[in-house]
């Protein structure tokens, strides 16, 4: 992967404690807890090669970056093609988004 030429901008990074995913699972309890280093983010600011959380008042000037960057992160895990629609998702079955709106079933 390039980098592109530096620019007085921040640019978006992985978060390198928690690899994008904005949380661990503690190997103990079997809790999962917000990563501290990019606030549950998954991603930071890295500007002049210091990392720093997104603030939530810049959420919505960076959500396209960040949803770019998901994307990226899940084909790299193997996920292929695009995001599941909600009545795909299982958590959703029984919901009034679990069903198809297009066919009025639930394929
Ligand atoms: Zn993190």
């Amino acid at each position: 992967m390039s980098q592109k030429a530096a620019s007085p901008r921040a640019s978006i990074i992985r978060c390198a404690s928690c690899d994008g995913f904005g949380w661990f699972d503690d190997e103990f309890d079997g809790e999962s807890a917000d990563c501290d280093w990019c606030a549950g983010v998954g991603y930071v600011y890295r500007r002049d090669g210091r990392d720093a959380a997104i603030p939530k008042a810049d959420f919505a000037a960076v959500a396209d970056a960040l949803e770019r960057l998901e994307h990226e992160r899940l084909r790299e895990l193997g996920y292929q093609g695009a995001a599941k629609k909600p009545w795909q998702q299982e958590i959703r079955k029984d919901t009034q988004l679990g069903r198809n709106p297009y066919t009025g079933g639930d394929a």
